[in-house]
């Protein structure tokens, strides 16, 4: 069998049969531009449409002897195998290429499965002999190339074009495209990313007149290195907090930034894999420090801006959701800096649907109002109607800041009259494997709060729709959910399994980047699962690292493995054999150290 890719735009493809099989290869002519008549006395509904949109051309009729002639490529999946071996004849004796489905010895060529990332296309193909093993195949390679990799082949195919034009001799051109290919793609992990401006501008050498080369997106940023014209600011949501949670632009703008400035309850979402140039900027809170001062923050944004890099401003949530990206863009405005604003999910909704709490609830609840709780403290001065809020009882009510004002913000709600049994609810770190949460009433919420020890961040929620939380609870039944697990990049098939079973789990590249390093320290890790002595080594020296404390267990597969750990000094090494699956796996995690094979 001969691979080839076929230009089929505007090429004459004939489909025989009218049924779900002729609809998907119809579907992925279509896609690559041909111009397909479908032959066939009646066809499935999505067909009867393409037609009647006229992206189709359809005759309603049965195939008639010696049609195939004429077209480029003709395929037939009737169901009469009479039909399709008279179109097979007459493809064959005019000479055209012909595919009948599921029926290899009428095929003069095979279809293989497809995985597609933009322009970025994989086959798989067996000669038409087990298309299940080939479709399972698909489906394992779908899960780990993801859709960075089509951004990835555009950036080199962009890359390759500012090379090309700088007419270099053949052997400094392949010098450029192979940096390009060892700084963005892991070859273990099989993961890519997309470089930023700055590090192209490097690796295309000092020749490059900046002006000419890479202009072709909005976000480039014209100038660049301090020569006074503006770069690209992108105010991005994180989400709340769980690293699914944030958006495919914010991940792609990330991917593509010069300089990142987060927060503190962004941390964990930043991707692992941020190349160690791009410059990582901590302006959040962290507990016993001062704040960075919002004016210094705005002035930070300005200054890396202006001296032409591609920034994002990294926040957790939603930036326009009480998290100050208001005033932010207000100055980026004020200075004539172009931005833009990526939208997050906003804790004040995520947590809630983590803790089984629906926003609204029909006939239950049907308003949302979002406030911050740090209003109560503001004595006269408060913004907030703290009455309107008391008398609707149909409505939830999300106090952000809900834990140092949690008792001024309750005893303002019941001065104002609202019923002391209404169910309320705190929930600390939503959609995290931190997460906690108390459920109680209005009027005894604060002292079971005090008990619990609950601590910023976290959220209050008031309304009706509060008592369905245990009933609706799906996430702390996950088997995982609570734990946090490191893993090598490498093992990314294997982090999909466990996040699907609740827990967060944090792939680093190896070498350690330094964003995998805020990663790791965001939140206490539970677990580190190693398959290989070398991931032991790669990760050795991050055992000092703050995420990582004395209850983190090392989760070793196959003997040598964990007998490197042990030689390592790592504690709570358990031995889990190398013939076990993803479930297995699962649930040796969840029932902890001491299950079977723990030491
Ligand atoms: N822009 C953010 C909110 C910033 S204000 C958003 O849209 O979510 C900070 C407050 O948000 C915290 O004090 C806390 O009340 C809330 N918060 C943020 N993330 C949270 C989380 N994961 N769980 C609970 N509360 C959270």
């Amino acid at each position: 069998m001969y691979p080839v890719t076929l230009e089929l735009t505007d090429r004459r493809c004939l489909v025989v049969g009218g049924g779900g099989v002729a609809l998907r290869k119809v579907q992925g002519l279509v896609e690559d531009g041909a111009r397909v008549t479908l032959v066939s006395p009646a066809a499935v509904e999505p067909l009867e449409a393409m037609a009647a949109a006229g992206r189709i051309g359809w005759e309603r009729r049965n195939y008639r002897a010696g049609e195939a002639r004429g077209y480029a490529l003709v395929f037939a999946a009737t169901d009469d195998r009479e039909v399709n071996a008279q179109v097979f004849r007459d493809a064959e004796e005019a000479g055209i290429w012909v595919n009948v489905a599921d029926d290899p010895e009428l095929c003069s060529f095979h279809l293989p499965a497809r995985l597609r990332r933009g322009e970025l296309q994989l086959a798989i193909a067996s000669a038409g002999e087990a298309p299940f093993a080939v479709r399972r195949l698909r489906g394992l390679l779908e899960r780990r190339f993801g859709p960075e990799w089509g951004e990835w082949l555009a950036a080199a195919a962009r890359f390759r074009e500012q090379v090309r034009r700088l007419g270099l001799p053949v052997p400094e051109e392949e010098a450029r495209f192979e940096r390009f290919f060892e700084a963005t793609v892991d070859s273990e992990g099989l993961t890519a990313r997309v470089p930023g401006e700055a590090e192209q501008r490097q690796w295309l050498g000092a020749e490059v007149d900046q002006g000419r080369a890479g202009n072709d997106g909005p976000l480039v940023a014209p100038g660049g290195d301090g020569k006074g014209v503006p770069g690209f600011v992108s105010l991005v949501g994180a989400g709340p907090g769980c690293p699914g949670l944030i958006t495919v632009r914010g991940r792609r703008r990330l991917a593509e930034a010069d300089a990142v400035v987060y927060d503190r309850l962004a941390a964990g979402v930043l991707p692992s894999d941020l190349a160690p140039t791009v410059e990582l900027h901590p302006v959040g809170k962290v507990a016993g420090c001062h704040p960075i001062p919002q004016e210094e923050i705005n002035a930070l944004l300005v200054r890396l801006a202006r001296a032409g890099k591609r920034v994002v401003r990294l926040k957790g949530g939603d930036p326009y959701v009480f998290g100050r990206g208001g005033e932010e863009a207000e100055s980026l405005a004020a200075e004539g800096i172009p931005f833009e604003v990526v939208p997050g999910v906003t804790s004040g909704v995520a947590a809630l649907a983590w803790a089984g709490i629906p926003a609204t609830h029909r006939r239950e609840a049907v308003r949302l109002s979002l406030i911050t709780a740090h209003e109560a403290i503001k004595g006269e001065g408060s913004l907030v109607r703290w009455d309107l809020l008391a008398g609707d009882d149909h409505a939830t009510l999300v106090g952000y800041m809900g834990v140092g004002a949690l008792a001024e913000a309750v005893s303002r709600l019941l001065d104002a009259g609202m019923d002391p049994m209404t169910p309320a609810a705190v929930i600390e770190r939503g959609t995290t494997s931190a997460q906690r949460r108390v459920v109680s009433t209005l009027a005894d919420i604060p002292a079971e709060v005090a008990r619990a020890g609950l601590e910023p961040p976290a959220l209050l929620a008031i309304g009706p729709t509060v008592r369905h939380a245990d009933r609706l609870d799906w996430f702390h039944k996950l088997p995982l959910a609570g734990h946090r697990l490191l893993t090598a990049a490498a093992n990314a098939e294997l982090a999909g399994g466990l996040e699907d079973a609740g827990a967060e789990v944090v792939t680093v590249p190896l070498p350690v980047t330094p964003a995998a390093r805020v990663v790791m320290a965001a939140l206490p890790l539970t677990g580190c699962l190693v398959r290989r002595p070398a991931e032991v080594d790669g990760l050795d020296d991050e055992r000092c690292g703050p995420g990582w404390g004395p209850k983190v267990v090392a989760w070793c597969v196959g003997e040598e493995t964990a007998s490197r750990a042990r030689d390592c000094g790592w504690q709570r090494v358990v031995v889990l054999e190398e013939t076990l699956d993803c479930a297995d796996v699962v649930a040796r995690i969840a029932a902890g150290a001491a299950a079977p094979g723990g030491r």
